[in-house]
């Protein structure tokens, strides 16, 4: 989605809640963008790390590794990051880095080689009470690990609280990794009880299988959904009586695709996000569900597990259509709220327990949830969705910090 599109989206929001000029100019104001060029073996990237709004606390956001990376996306990312912490409540700004280089070309001393010219390249700008990056799409734990141990080499001393999503070894936390899914899973589960709906009696779709959309399928698949579709860039795959979770990950790690699943109808992505089911998850880019095929989306429910998936015209139509989306900002929180558990032990020599992060990460959604579910039902009119209700939520919360710092 292009910061343009946010815009439109942010003037709806802003006649719901009021806003003058002045608020709304601080919500689309960038604190810094900071640009570079990266040079690997003789090849320059462009790279990125932005910080849209710290009124809360120091910029918090992934760093993504992808061919299609630009400015206006890193600046759109990091826009949902400052309202993404703000919804969950948590002691963080919204910051985002990336780098236009497909990952998938090259060998693991280069990934690391482009880690490490990342630090080297951005250092001043993070910290761990100033900008604190983390993995995104394309980037995991082994990454962040190089990306901490570069920056702890420039700078002459520990500071783990720096990077977040880091090895275990390095002070990361072991629930990281299926931190997302599981934030996800926790939100669709309040939401569908909300519906008077059964996991058992739910079918579903999920577009991408990555790490998120992965985890979230065999989260789900465990507790009794009917996951009758999934996809990932390659292509598609359906079977109206159910797939066999277990397997298609075997075979996704094995052939690097779930489109060598034996036997069952193939289907092109597009063609997935137009299926008959209950629940439609989308975990894998943004721009997904747009003007041209929103009119065909058949799915009673959407959660949002990739950032951005649906553009506000596409957002729009669905709406008019009486299909609910659970916003991104909520049903992806859970990666960010395990960092900032991951932060704390950090900052604080350790103070949490797995326990205590789980109780922190249930929670956190939990209460997010329901403050946004319970605006959207009092408000409930024919043009007011569940991401009405939570941004709402989330942009009271960083111009009450706005005000009380005197900006405006
Ligand atoms: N990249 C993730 C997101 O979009 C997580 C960010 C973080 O943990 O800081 O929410």
């Amino acid at each position: 989605m292009t910061f343009e599109d946010i815009k439109e989206g942010l003037k709806k929001i802003s006649k719901l809640m009021n806003l003058n000029e002045k608020e709304i100019n601080i919500l689309l104001k960038f604190k810094r963008i900071a640009k570079k060029e990266l040079e690997i073996n003789g090849k320059t990237y462009d790279a990125w790390r932005i910080v849209h709004n710290d009124s809360i606390g120091p910029g918090k956001g992934g760093i993504r590794f992808h061919p299609a990376v630009s400015e206006d996306e890193v600046k759109s990312l990091s826009f949902w990051m400052t309202v993404k912490t703000s919804l969950v409540g948590l002691p963080f700004g919204g910051a985002k880095g990336g780098v236009k280089i497909n990952p998938k070309e090259l060998n693991k001393e280069e990934i690391e080689k482009v880690s490490r010219a990342y630090i080297k390249t951005f250092n001043e700008f993070i910290g761990e009470d100033k900008d604190i990056p983390a993995p995104d799409v394309y980037t995991n734990s082994q990454i962040m690990g190089w990306m901490l141990d570069e920056f702890e080499k420039i700078k002459g001393r520990h500071e783990p609280g720096t990077i977040t999503g880091k090895p275990v070894e390095l002070g990361g936390s072991i629930l990281r990794e299926k931190a997302t899914s599981e934030g996800g899973r926790i939100i669709l589960n309040l939401f569908l009880e909300r519906m008077n709906k059964k996991p058992r009696e739910t079918r579903v779709v999920i577009q991408g299988f990555g790490n998120a959309g992965m985890n979230i399928a065999k989260m789900l698949h465990d507790e009794g959904y009917n996951i009758i579709g999934v996809s990932d860039s390659k292509g598609g795959i359906i079977n109206k009586s159910g797939l066999d979770i277990e397997k298609m990950i075997k075979i996704k790690k094995e052939k690097d695709s779930v489109i060598y699943y034996p036997d069952i109808g193939k289907i092109y992505n597009k063609e997935l996000l137009e299926l008959e089911t209950d629940v439609l998850v989308l975990a894998a880019l943004e721009n997904q569900i747009t003007e041209k095929n929103a009119d065909r989306v058949k799915a009673k429910y959407i959660l949002e597990i990739a950032n951005g998936p649906i553009t506000s015209g596409g957002d729009d139509i669905l709406c008019k259509k009486g299909i609910i989306v659970i916003p991104d900002i909520l049903a992806n929180a859970g990666g960010v709220v395990t960092s900032y558990c991951e932060w704390v032990n950090n900052i604080t020599g350790g103070i949490f327990s797995k326990e205590v992060m789980e109780g922190i990460l249930k929670e956190k959604m939990t209460t997010a949830f329901r403050r946004t579910y319970e605006l959207y039902e009092e408000q409930k009119t024919k043009t007011f969705t569940m991401r009405n209700a939570a941004y709402i939520i989330a942009i009271k919360r960083i111009l009450g910090a706005e005000k009380a710092r005197g900006s405006i």
